[in-house]
């Protein structure tokens, strides 16, 4: 099987906070830009963000439009069952971004209640959601399903809500289950791969979480590499009933390594 595209999560295995990981700005320098996206179910900042924050941290040449966010990914699904939907949503300026460039916001009469991560859930928004859901029928949808989110505050490491605790009220309050768009789900990597034009088969997905980056892309046929740099540490025991990734690696060198070895075009089409 040949391997002529790369999915890369971000946070854990390009870098920590603001932080590069070891050897994860050659590893990327090394593979042609149109070979790769980053995928990130963070729906809080836009690909330009994104990109400015990874220019600083030393990743020189990555464009927006190798950055793929959940919010994009939400914003494309939804255009794609209605277009010009309405909306109303609560999250961080990242998704209010990606669903402007696609719909209308509208708080009375919206389509889709959409929530992501940051702030912006108070009591009138849980009001004004659950109310659009039971009496006019919006479609509750959840950027992605992750509980928690890593992040650093003042230099020191904090757990905040992710979207799937932020969602968590307005299903409960309206009776239903959102629709999710983030990974383990298909949409995300569907989008990714469509963009890059190239078959789930002939893919690695490079992730840190075996419960999101692994499972959703084995579930599509894709190849998948675990580093063990973020949320999984070195030594870690597999989690029960987890689908193995077809490479179990430390870290970014590793991989490289292992790549060159079995696909030695991969890291020769850069510069
Ligand atoms: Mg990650």
């Amino acid at each position: 099987m040949p391997l002529e595209g790369l999915l890369l999560d971000m946070d854990g295995v390009l870098f920590h906070g603001t932080k590069p990981l070891p050897h994860a700005i050659s590893f990327l320098r090394g593979i042609s830009p149109s070979r790769y996206l980053l995928v990130t179910n963070n729906p809080s900042r836009t690909p330009e963000e994104v990109a400015e924050r990874m220019r600083r941290m030393g990743f020189e040449g990555v464009s927006p439009g190798r950055i793929l966010t959940s919010a994009q990914a939400t914003a494309e699904w939804l255009a794609q069952r209605k277009r010009e939907f309405r909306y109303f949503a609560v999250g961080a300026a990242g998704l209010h971004e990606a669903l402007s460039a696609k719909g209308v916001p509208d708080r009375q009469r919206a389509d889709y209640v959409v929530v992501g991560e940051g702030t912006g859930l108070d009591y009138e928004a849980l009001t004004t959601g659950i109310n659009l859901i039971l009496k006019h029928g919006a479609t509750l949808v959840a950027t992605n399903p992750d509980e928690t989110v890593d992040a650093m505050r003042n230099g020191e490491h904090v757990i905040l809500p992710g979207c799937g605790a932020l969602v968590a009220p307005f299903a409960v309050a309206a009776g239903v289950e959102p629709v999710v768009i983030g990974k383990p789900q298909p949409l995300l990597y569907e989008m990714a791969l469509e963009r890059l034009g190239f078959e789930a088969s002939h893919c690695l997905m490079v992730g840190d979480r075996p419960d999101t980056d692994i499972a959703g892309a084995a579930r599509l046929g894709m190849m998948t590499a675990l580093v063990r740099t973020g949320r999984f540490a070195v030594g870690d025991p597999w989690p029960q009933g987890m689908p193995r990734p077809t490479w179990d690696v430390t870290d970014l060198v590793a991989l490289k390594t292992l790549l060159e070895k079995r696909f030695p075009d991969v890291f020769s089409m850069a510069c």
